[in-house]
């Protein structure tokens, strides 16, 4: 009989957290959140804080564009609390995901909070820092709703980082005054949004998914244009093969930085650090 009545609060207990994960609060208690790759992992962890668990689904090292999500990457997404994507074709499996998912998970397109956006737009939006406010004022938003025990705490941090990237902005805008060239030659189609926040032109080697390998006549057309317009840098970045950049390279003696489009850090910094970097490559190569 001892035994049988004890075993009741067990079982009812462990029926009971199951239930808890089913609905999205894990064991930590926290807002359970997931996010498609490194940039909306990053913001989602700076509006969160301690307040929220946020889990990655693209793995660091990989590149988003071809990413495909396993089925333990949806049986993980299925307990979110909030679900953030950056959308406009960045991630291809998003929408899709964001159907199977329940009432009672938020669904963030952070990019549909950015102004003047349309759905050809470059989805590489968060590299103009204006349109990072606008992305991280939508998940602020979408964790007060899920959490508004804590909205406070998540607006507080919203203002913090407002203010960090006005500052990264105006950051851009007094370097970018002095550039004495504005033409940047990169591999991957990823910075139209930041050159015309910063009256830049981009140059792009390959398209926006980085994975097709440039024709020799494209090869061609960009070496005669670095040639001839004495252009001193080209831009590699993190998580792409730098084959075609050393080609180039060694063909015309320009040298090489690293611009990163923040698809994924594998030192795990964060986006103003990365910002800053890309805007010191930024000074090195065209003052
Ligand atoms: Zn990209």
């Amino acid at each position: 009989m001892k035994k049988i009545s004890f075993m009741i609060p067990i079982l009812s207990a462990a029926i009971l957290s199951g239930c808890g994960a089913g609905n999205g609060q894990q064991d930590s208690g926290k807002l359970q959140v997931y996010t498609s790759f490194y940039a909306m992992y990053d913001f989602a962890r700076m509006i969160g804080g301690d307040m929220a668990e946020i889990h990655n689904i693209c793995p660091v090292g990989s590149e988003p564009h071809d990413f495909e999500p396993t089925a333990q990457d949806m049986a993980g997404l299925s307990k979110a609390d909030v679900f953030i994507y950056n959308g406009l074709g960045m991630e291809h499996w998003a929408d899709s995901a964001a159907e199977t998912l329940g009432d009672d998970t938020i669904i963030v397109e952070a990019s549909s909070a950015v102004p003047n956006i349309t759905e050809n737009s470059d989805p590489h939006v968060w590299l103009d820092p204006e349109n990072a406010i606008a992305e991280l004022e939508a998940i602020a938003d979408s964790f007060s709703r899920a959490d508004p025990d804590n909205a406070q705490y998540y607006m507080e941090n919203l203002g913090n980082y407002r203010d960090k990237a006005k500052e990264l902005d105006w950051k851009f805008e007094n370097a970018s005054e002095n550039f004495s060239s504005r033409e940047i030659i990169t591999s991957h189609d990823a910075y139209s949004t930041l050159c015309s926040a910063y009256d830049l032109v981009q140059i792009p080697i390959n398209g926006v998914d980085n994975e097709e390998e440039p024709t020799p006549a494209r090869m061609a057309e960009v070496e005669t244009h670095i040639k001839e317009n004495n252009i001193k840098y080209i831009f590699t970045e993190p998580l792409s093969t730098s084959k075609i950049i050393d080609t180039i390279s060694a063909d015309t003696g320009c040298g090489v930085l690293t611009l990163d489009p923040f698809e994924g850090n594998l030192d795990n910094k964060d986006y103003f650090t990365v910002m800053n970097e890309n805007l010191e490559a930024l000074k090195q190569a065209l003052n």
